[in-house]
């Protein structure tokens, strides 16, 4: 850690330049190198939740799901190479994605 804190170009936070890439911090190099597997996974989410509702069967989709996580968990350990922080980065991941399903759910 070098201490100097720079504002990340995309998210505007202050952080420490030594995490800072091309003018974005980890968490937005993140968010912009899952931005396809997080689309696809809400869609496999919909369809699955739509699946349950007719009462189709939807184990496919499940592991169609858990695919899609390790994918997301490879990329990740791709940006980051510290485990622990890579750990933290899918759970924060995951955690957003579930975040945004709830809102496709409360809209009418
Ligand atoms: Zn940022």
């Amino acid at each position: 850690m070098s201490g100097i804190l720079i504002p990340c170009h995309r998210c505007g936070r202050q952080v420490d330049s030594s995490l800072v890439r091309e003018g974005r911090c980890l968490d937005c190099r993140v968010e912009v190198a899952l931005a396809d597997l997080r689309a696809e996974h809400r869609r496999l989410w919909r369809k699955r939740d739509r699946y349950r509702v007719r009462g189709a069967p939807t184990e496919a989709i499940g592991r169609q799901l858990a695919r899609l996580e390790e994918r997301m968990a490879a990329r990740i350990l791709d940006l980051v190479p510290d485990r622990e922080a890579a750990a933290q980065q899918l759970e924060r991941t995951l955690e957003q994605v579930r975040a945004e399903r709830y809102e496709i759910g409360r809209s009418p």
